[in-house]
């Protein structure tokens, strides 16, 4: 058997892999498809059940309106494989996705196809249902939050209220979906099929999807129908994201209106007197007082790592967009390890000087069929309140002492145990870079075994789209959580060149976890425009609002 190509984020390639052993009927390896909804663009409206079959997915088939960030909640190794749909082009055919779904599974794989809103809402899952049918494949449907109901809500819409719709329908703004979203079809090519009698009264409200281009048609036919030229409508564009747009008039004046707003796909039109209750009802846009709303922020560390400082951005209403330049990988000489963590009663303490080794711990303490019991004799120190955090979240180990400030000068002076000189000392470490905490602590008269627990090794990211995107000014903020980021982030763009990495980055803002990273942007040629005073991931987050904020300049 071939090994089927790896498909980028960005794959643009639409051949297929040669199924080769597909035709043998090796019925053992079938797989399964989930078609699951990814609900309407924020991504906390994902169910609890899509996050599960994300969670242990090998291939992650997904389009256009689906957030970027639910990708990460998929396993590192899985194949991501975009399939479009932009308004003007779509980049796989549909028989080429279903040709996709069934040459997967057929390799035994588990295949999540992620879809905007619900994936029997407009988005042809029942066609991908049917193949998988077909072709014999047992298939799961994971339903979805449509954007048909929550980009209304979210720009204050209910679409049904006691007193001013008891129904609602969903209706396509084309005759036929197959578009995937508004654009492809010569405005009023359909309306000569249509029953727009029947559309008209089909209830109290009418919702249209990929109906931004047909808008002139479906106002005018409307009210040709008889729904009054003074019927409320609303346009939602990016319903629930942050950069959710919402434009108000009524049947007569909305085209014009659109048109002045500039207003483009993808967007919800709702249409009927439940419209005027966003005038009390608005509330996402309250909101827009977070100095954050809408920026793209980039996210340079570990993809393991990456997750709090996204969440955070995401709960401040930026937009995180996660570049990771390095991954953590446990070292070869993991036995070393392993012998001092079945040891760990023979050491007064454990240092810890970063959030890295946290994960590597709880893995060797799994694998040796250990547990927080065997720190029982063991005290531990960490620097940083994100080596703490990590420490309680993925092994329920409490730091005994954490230095007032995130540097090793300050872990010397406040060491809390004085007769410290003559005890053992385990200090699982990063590969690369001898810590001055070591010899320090060695002077100091400590027993240190300093074991290399893991390395950092650069993460094949897709640098082209990152540079392009930085060329074209698409991001507000670059965040640097380490110095090692910013060396990292350097050879991934530019080979370490310092000009060609000024001229790329160019008005970009850069953010810093504090003073040493900031010296480190600095050797580069580039200004730290916010460096945070408190060196932790939140204290990042604090330095951006500041940076955005009303304090900005
Ligand atoms: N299955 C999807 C709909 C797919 S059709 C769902 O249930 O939401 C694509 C159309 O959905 C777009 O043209 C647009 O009209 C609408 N749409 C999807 N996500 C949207 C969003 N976040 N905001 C506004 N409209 C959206």
């Amino acid at each position: 058997m071939s090994n089927p190509p790896k498909y980028t984020y960005t794959v643009r390639d639409t051949t297929l892999p040669a199924a080769d052993d597909s035709e043998g009927g090796n019925k053992t390896r079938v797989g399964v498809v989930y078609l699951v909804g990814a609900g309407p663009g924020d991504r906390k409206l994902i169910t609890y059940r899509a996050l599960e079959v994300l969670g242990q997915a090998n291939v992650v088939i997904y389009d256009r309106l689906v957030h970027p960030s639910l990708l990460d909640l998929a396993p590192p190794d899985a194949e991501r494989i975009y399939v479009g749909k932009s308004s003007a082009q779509h980049v796989l055919k549909q028989y080429e996705i279903n040709a996709l779904l069934v040459y997967w599974a057929g390799q035994g794989k588990s295949v999540v196809r992620l879809k905007g809103g619900d994936p029997f809402v407009f988005g042809r899952g029942g066609e991908e249902a049917e193949v998988c049918r077909e072709a014999g494949i047992p298939f799961e449907i994971v339903p979805g939050i449509t954007s048909a109901i929550a980009a209304p809500a979210y720009a204050g819409i209910p679409v049904t209220h006691r007193d001013a719709a008891s129904s609602f329908a969903v209706i396509t703004g084309h005759e036929r979906d197959d578009a995937g979203e508004a654009g492809t079809r010569a405005p009023g090519a359909a309306e000569g099929r249509r029953n727009w009698q029947h559309i008209a009264h089909a209830a109290d409200t009418l919702i249209f999807l990929m109906g931004v281009e047909a808008l002139p048609e479906i106002t005018a036919r409307l009210q040709e129908h008889g729904r009054s030229p003074e019927t409320p409508v609303a346009l939602v564009q990016w319903g629930t994201w942050v950069q959710q747009r919402v434009v108000v008039g009524t049947l007569s004046t909305i085209v014009e209106e659109v048109r002045a707003a500039n207003l483009t796909p993808p967007a919800v039109c709702v249409v009927g007197e439940v419209v005027k209750l966003r005038e009390s009802l608005h509330w996402f846009e309250e909101q827009t007082s977070q100095p954050l709303l809408g920026k793209r922020i980039l996210v340079t560390r570990a993809r393991e790592q990456a997750s709090t400082l996204s969440g955070l951005l995401w709960h401040a209403g930026a937009d995180p967009v996660e570049f990771p330049v390095v991954k953590i990988v446990p070292t070869e000489t993991l036995e070393v390890l392993d012998a001092a963590l079945s040891q760990l009663k023979h050491y007064a303490w454990m240092l810890l000087t970063s959030a890295n080794a946290v994960p590597v711990l709880a893995e060797r303490l799994e694998a040796l069929k250990l547990d927080a019991r065997a720190f029982a004799n063991t005290k531990i120190a960490v620097i940083g309140a994100s080596t703490a955090d990590a420490l309680w979240e993925q092994l329920r180990l409490r730091a005994d002492f954490i230095p007032s400030e995130a540097v090793s000068e300050a872990l010397i002076r406040e060491w809390p145990d004085p007769d410290l000189p003559g005890k053992r000392v385990l200090f699982p470490h990063a590969a690369e870079g001898r810590e001055l905490i070591h010899t320090w602590l060695v002077e100091w008269g400590v027993e240190v075994d300093a074991i290399i627990a893991y390395r950092t090794v650069l993460e094949s990211s897709d640098t082209e789209s990152m540079r392009e995107q930085l060329r074209k000014g698409e991001l507000d903020a670059i965040t640097f959580a380490a110095s090692s980021a910013v060396k990292n982030f350097a050879n991934a763009l530019t080979q370490g060149d310092a000009g060609q990495l000024q001229a790329l980055v160019g008005d970009t803002k850069i953010a810093v976890i504090g003073p040493i990273t900031a010296d480190t942007v600095r050797a580069y040629g580039l200004t730290p425009h916010a460096v945070a005073a408190e060196h932790t991931i939140p204290g990042l987050v604090a330095a951006l609002e500041t940076l955005f904020g009303i304090f900005a300049p």
